[in-house]
C-alpha cells in the first residue's frame, strides 16, 4: 500500500491528512517535533493570556487519529534522502515513503531591529516558547498584580489563573516552580539573581525537583522600590 508520509502537524498537513483519508485508504504519517497532536496554532495566544487552556485549542479527540488510520510520529526530521525515499531523524531513526509532503510551516519575521539576534530573544510562535515564569511575590497581591500584568489574565482577574491551575508547575503557564520567596528567601537584590540562575538551571534541565519537562525558554521579572524599578530577562537555551 502506498505511504504517504507529512512533516508538519499544523493545519496544513493536517488538512492534507484528512482529505487523502476521504479519498482512499493509503497509509498515511503525520510526522511533528512539537506536540503529539494538532492543535490551533492561532489560539496559543488566548493560552499563555489564561483565557483558554491547551487542551481547548485541539479541536480533534485524541481517538480521532486512530478511528480513521492517520498514524502520528513525534520526531525532528533532520535529513529527508529523496533518492531512497527514507526520512532521517534527529535520533538516527528512519521512515520510509513513497510520497512526501512538507507542511513544515513558516518562521518569525525579523526586520533589522537592534539586538533582534542577540542569544536569548525569542518569538512567541511554538507551544514551547514560554516554558515558566519566575516571578517577585514579595507579598501575595504582588504576584497577583504580575499575572495580570503579563496578560495571563484580566485586571482583577489573577484568581482565575490560581483556580484554573494555569500557573501550576504542571499548567499551561507555570509561575515560580522554585517556590518562590517563600520558598527560597528574599536577600533583596540577589533575588534577581537568583531568578536567572534557575532559569539557567530549568533551561538546562538541571532543576531537579522543580525542573518544568523540557523547558527552554524561562522569563523572569523582578521588582524594587514598590514598583518604582523593574527588571525582566528571557532565559533561553533554543
Ligand atoms: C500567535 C499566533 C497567532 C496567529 N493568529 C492567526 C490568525 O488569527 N489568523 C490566521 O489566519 N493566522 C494566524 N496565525 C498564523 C497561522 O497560525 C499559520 O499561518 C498556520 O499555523 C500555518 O500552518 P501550517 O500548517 O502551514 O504550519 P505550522 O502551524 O507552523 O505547523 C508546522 C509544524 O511542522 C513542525 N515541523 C517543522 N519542521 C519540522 C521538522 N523538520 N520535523 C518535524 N516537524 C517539523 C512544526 O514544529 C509545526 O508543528 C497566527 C500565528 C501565531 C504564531
Amino acid at each position: 500500500m502506498e505511504h504517504i508520509a507529512i512533516i508538519g502537524n499544523g493545519i496544513s498537513g493536517i488538512t492534507a491528512a484528512r482529505h487523502i483519508r476521504k479519498l482512499s485508504n493509503k497509509k498515511i504519517t503525520v510526522i511533528s517535533s512539537e506536540t503529539d497532536y494538532f492543535f490551533s496554532r492561532t489560539a496559543l495566544m488566548y493560552v499563555y493570556m489564561g483565557h483558554m487552556k491547551f487542551k481547548h485549542t485541539q479541536p480533534y479527540e485524541n481517538w480521532f487519529w486512530d478511528k480513521n488510520d492517520i498514524a502520528l510520529k513525534k520526531g525532528f526530521v533532520k535529513q529527508i534522502d529523496a533518492s531512497q525515499k527514507t526520512l532521517i531523524f534527529s535520533d538516527g531513526e528512519q521512515l520510509t515513503f513513497d510520497k512526501l509532503i512538507i507542511a513544515t510551516g513558516s518562521k518569525p519575521n525579523k526586520f533589522g531591529w537592534p539586538g533582534q539576534d542577540l542569544k536569548g530573544v525569542v518569538s512567541l510562535y511554538h507551544k514551547q516558547d514560554l516554558d515558566a515564569i519566575e516571578t517577585h511575590d514579595c507579598f501575595s497581591i504582588t504576584e497577583y498584580m504580575a499575572i495580570e500584568h503579563f496578560g495571563i489574565t484580566k485586571p482583577g482577574e489573577a484568581w482565575k489563573a490560581i483556580e484554573e491551575g494555569i500557573i501550576e508547575k504542571s499548567g499551561a503557564l507555570p509561575i515560580n516552580p522554585s517556590g518562590g520567596l517563600i520558598g527560597l528567601g528574599h536577600p533583596v537584590g540577589a533575588t534577581g539573581i537568583r531568578m536567572v540562575l534557575d532559569g539557567a538551571k530549568q533551561t538546562t534541565d538541571n532543576a531537579e525537583d522543580m525542573q518544568i519537562n523540557g523547558a527552554k525558554t524561562i522569563a523572569t521579572y523582578n521588582v524594587g522600590g514598590s514598583g518604582t524599578t523593574n527588571v525582566s530577562f528571557i532565559v533561553s537555551t533554543k
